[in-house]
């Protein structure tokens, strides 16, 4: 399969996102470019290192590229001041110049801490992302948002810091647990409710394919999510106006995740479905959208496997109150008000701030 390329206009940051199942066995000769020093300090997880360090490390050394290997525990605990501080003093022990790169091969905590190191070590050093799952192909590793969490919320300190290049390998998607793979097709989905009825449409004929095997059908939806990103974030690069659009179903998400901890009781893209239907049920209630838009979504979500409601939440025992309050503390609000993504159907989604907050609190009224 030759890959599919799509470029990210912008400017002097501008690069490319190659897609194909069985990229990473071509990882070598697309990194080649970009590896000046013919050295590049990968950072992984261990799952991901067990898995595929073997091939990445065959395909760069017989490009000409040595590899060296930054292996760190699983999970979001990594996107951490300690894990940061640890992994810089590990590159700059290894002797990480200006020149050498930086290759982030895992999934969005691997990306996002990673892009961040590479950032602010040495002032900046460049990095090619290889993400490895579903939700880090076709969201986090495009668009160069770089952060590690705080005490105050997640992804609070960080960096507007692009990659050189991406390679999406289609087919390492084959080993990710189903429910990762479920929630990053949540974000796969949140494309066609933005701004894409047909895509959407297409999701709800072919899902299936998409999750079960590497073949055309996944590497369509891929390409289709990172082109629709590539767009919004050429328009705006950070988030000035229509980059918002993307927190479609993440305001109301945020909160759910907020009350359940970030942790395995609720995976990001889950939330994501269950607040993008609550957006929609909204949107209906409020008048800007047709009804029967939000009921389509959770029929969808229901038959897939994810979750599409926050009665799907184990344990989740919050009161509207509650629910809301997490809203106000997300950092996309200015001046007090909430900010949401809603929608005048499907594919037509807007930003707003002008939602009443009893109107809000109402929603979860009936989530609940
Ligand atoms: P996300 O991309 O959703 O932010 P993580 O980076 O936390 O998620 O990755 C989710 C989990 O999947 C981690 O435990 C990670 O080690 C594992 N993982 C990542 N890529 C793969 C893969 N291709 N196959 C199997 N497990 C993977
Ligand atoms: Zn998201």
């Amino acid at each position: 399969v030759t890959p599919q390329t799509i470029h990210v206009a912008l400017g002097a940051r501008s690069y490319d996102v190659l897609a194909a199942p069985g990229l990473l066995q071509r990882a070598g000769d697309a990194i080649l470019p970009f590896a000046k020093s013919r050295r590049v300090f990968v950072v992984t997880d261990t799952n991901v290192h067990a898995r595929y360090a073997q091939a990445l490390t065959a395909c760069l050394t017989a490009a000409g590229v040595a590899p060296i290997y930054f292996t760190l525990a699983p999970g979001e605990g990594a996107k951490s001041f300690p894990v940061l501080a640890r992994l810089c003093d590990d590159l700059l022990a290894a002797g990480v110049e200006r020149g050498d790169l930086v290759l982030a091969f895992g999934g969005g905590v691997i990306g996002d801490l990673a892009g961040f190191a590479a950032g602010i070590l040495k002032r900046g050093v460049d990095f090619v992302q290889i993400p490895t799952t579903l939700l880090a192909q076709v969201d986090s590793s495009v668009g160069g948002k770089t952060a590690i969490n705080a005490a105050a919320g997640k992804n609070m300190i960080g960096l507007f810091n692009q990659p050189r290049l991406v390679l999406a390998d289609t087919a390492v998607l084959d080993t990710l647990p189903r429910r990762e793979m479920l929630a990053g097709f949540a974000e796969v989905a949140k494309y066609g409710l933005l701004g894409d009825a047909a895509f959407f449409a297409w999701l709800e004929a072919h899902g299936a394919a998409v999750l079960d095997h590497s073949g055309p059908e996944r590497l369509y939806a891929i390409t289709t999510s990172i082109a629709a990103k590539a767009r919004i974030v050429a328009e705006d690069e950070r988030e000035a106006g229509m980059r918002a659009l993307l927190n479609l179903g993440h305001t109301f998400g945020h909160a759910l995740e907020a009350e359940t901890g970030y942790g395995e009781r609720l995976l990001h893209g889950e939330s994501v479905a269950i607040g993008m239907i609550m957006a929609f049920e909204l949107s209906e209630r409020l008048g800007h959208c047709a009804p029967g838009a939000a009921a389509r979504i959770a029929a969808f979500f229901k038959r897939i496997g994810l979750p599409a409601s926050p009665r799907d939440v184990p344990g989740l025992n919050a009161s509207p109150e509650t629910m809301v309050a997490h809203m106000t503390h997300d950092k996309k609000n200015k001046d007090g008000r909430i900010t949401l993504i809603l929608a005048r159907g499907i594919g037509q989604s807007f930003v707003t701030s002008d939602t009443p907050v009893a109107a809000i609190r109402d929603q979860w009224a009936r989530a609940l």
